[in-house]
This record gives structure tokens, C-alpha cells and sequence, in this order.
């Protein structure tokens, strides 16, 4: 099965570059699979895991938000944050998640409740990407 080149980017650093046969990202309008040879397109992404697939495994990385391009051979996401499972640090995450829950649970002003909500689903994702 051909390969394609996927690359996960923050401001911070390079957090992911390997050749793999399939990419599973959630864009806004609906999950995508990409394989090489897909026609080239760019969409904003949810806050969701990405699975990035070769052979018979599949690696987890929690993507949040930002824009995936694809290329002929090449998929690049660049995002404000990103990990790879083996990076995420799960209390920490359960903790956000905790955090969120309350402020959600209380009364507050519109704005703060959305930033809850993505703080929330960050948690979230970095739960389901640690495995854990
Ligand atoms: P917290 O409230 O725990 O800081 P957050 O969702 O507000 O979580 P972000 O602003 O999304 O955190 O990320 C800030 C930096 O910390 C990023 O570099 C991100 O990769 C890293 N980071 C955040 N949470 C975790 C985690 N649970 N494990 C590993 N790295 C994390």
C-alpha cells in the first residue's frame, strides 16, 4: 500500500512527521480519510484525535483545531496546539476536563462558557487520544 507524508505542526514545534497509508481527521464539515493520491483540499479541523494508520497500527494524536492541507503525497496540519499520545499527561487532562465541568455547571457570561466548552473538548480529546 503507498504512503503518504504527514506532518502535524504547532508554533511550537514539529510534533508529528511520518509516512503513513491513511489519515482519519475530523474536519468541520465531517470526518475525512486520506490516502495518497487524494485530490488536494484544505479545511478547518474539530478538536479531535487525528489517526494516522500503517500497516496494522494506528497511532492517536490529539489535534486541536487548526487547518489540514492535502497534497498529492502529502498531508500538513498545522494546529495551536498538538500531541502525540505518548506526550499526554492524563491527570493533568482529567483535571482540565474537572475544571471545565464546573464552569459549565455554574452561571457565567455567554464567552466563558464557550471557552469552557473548548477547554472541555481539548480535555476530552487528550483523554481519548492518551488511551487511558
Ligand atoms: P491546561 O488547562 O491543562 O493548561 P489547556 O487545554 O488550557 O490545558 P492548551 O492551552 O491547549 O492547554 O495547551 C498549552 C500547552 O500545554 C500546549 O503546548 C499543549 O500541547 C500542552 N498541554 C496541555 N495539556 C496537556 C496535557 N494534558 N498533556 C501534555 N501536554 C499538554
Amino acid at each position: 500500500m503507498s504512503t503518504l507524508r504527514l506532518e502535524i505542526v504547532t508554533p511550537e514545534r514539529k510534533v508529528y512527521e511520518e509516512d503513513v497509508n491513511i489519515v482519519i481527521a475530523k474536519g468541520v464539515s465531517g470526518e475525512l480519510g486520506v490516502q495518497a493520491g487524494h485530490v488536494p483540499l484544505v479545511t478547518p479541523l474539530k478538536i479531535a484525535p487525528v489517526r494516522a494508520k500503517k500497516g496494522n497500527s494506528e497511532e492517536l494524536i490529539a489535534v486541536h483545531g487548526g487547518f489540514m492541507e492535502v497534497r498529492t503525497d502529502k498531508v500538513v496540519i498545522l494546529a495551536e496546539a498538538a500531541e502525540r499520545g505518548a506526550d499526554i499527561d492524563v491527570s493533568r487532562a482529567l483535571q482540565a476536563k474537572e475544571r471545565a465541568e464546573q464552569r459549565l455547571a455554574g452561571k457565567q457570561e455567554e464567552i466563558d462558557h464557550r471557552r469552557a466548552e473548548l477547554a472541555l473538548q481539548r480535555a476530552v480529546t487528550r483523554i481519548q487520544t492518551s488511551g487511558k
